[in-house]
């Protein structure tokens, strides 16, 4: 089921924890009963929101969370464009500007797109295709995510637009937030305690590709919660020693508990 003991958890939100203001049924409690048991971090490739407001989302829905315990793919995004000297040309949704405050973005040499659905027109896209094309600009995805859950349904995540990108220009974008290796460990190095390996970590979330396989291939153990964008055979995608799948994050709790109790 599990490589080690496992120690520390690392949480995916949107369709994990809740979907836009409702919480999943019972998970507030079972987050609760779980800090008893491991360490967690809540890792969230959220890139429409900042971490202002997705922590105020979350007290909403009744959630006992700190704000440094959340790591989006904003923030390791923002960590990118400062060690790099970027200049961004950012395509990210308003809300998700706040995380972006002071950052110099005149005489753009990079691209960085996130989820974004207003901005996803012909003349935002071929901005961005004609500075990647003709100066040179790097492309980075804040993350490549097929597709999303809200509540009337499936919506199309900005891997669409990253790949045309990728596609016309022929240039491969970095991917900051999940599954990048260096996002996860950005999570885990935050946690003051020790013994905190990729084998005693246990990443939970509905994203059977960003989350689960994602995190199998770097080394972490993985559940796979069958609540917001799981759909039905997803879980024949993750390698059958490493697959454990459950009914939501109530259940996944349970099933960490119970081998940390053995
Ligand atoms: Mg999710």
């Amino acid at each position: 089921m599990f490589k080690a003991s496992i120690k520390t958890t690392l949480i995916d939100l949107s369709g994990t924890l809740h979907i836009e203001d409702s919480p999943i049924f019972g998970a507030v409690e079972a987050l609760e009963k779980l800090r008893k048991y491991t360490n967690v971090r809540f890792v969230t490739n959220t890139t429409k929101e900042s971490i202002n407001k997705l922590h105020g989302r979350l007290l909403k829905c009744g959630f006992k969370i700190e704000k440094d315990e959340i790591f989006t793919s904003l923030s390791s995004a923002r960590k990118l464009i400062e060690s790099e000297k970027l200049r961004p040309f950012l395509i990210l949704d308003d809300d998700a500007m706040e995380d972006f405050e002071g950052i110099e973005t005149s005489n753009p040499n990079a691209v960085v797109i996130g989820l974004a659905p207003k901005k996803f027109n012909n003349e935002t896209m071929n901005k961005a295709f004609r500075l990647i094309k003709d100066q040179n600009a790097q492309l980075i995805a804040i993350h490549k995510g097929r597709y999303y859950q809200k509540n009337d349904g499936l919506h199309l995540g900005p891997g669409a637009y990253v790949t045309g990108l990728e596609y016309s220009t022929g240039i491969q974008a970095k991917v900051v937030g999940k599954p990048n290796r260096m996002f996860f460990e950005m999570a885990l190095s935050s946690l003051k305690s020790e013994n905190n390996s990729f084998e005693n970590t246990v990443m939970i979330g509905d994203d059977v590709n960003d989350d689960v396989i994602g995190a199998i291939e770097n080394g972490l153990n993985a559940i796979l919660v069958k609540t917001g964008k799981y759909r039905e055979g997803d879980e024949i995608k993750i390698p059958i020693d490493n697959r454990n799948v459950v009914k939501s994050f109530v259940e996944a709790v349970e099933l960490i508990v119970n081998h940390v109790k053995q």
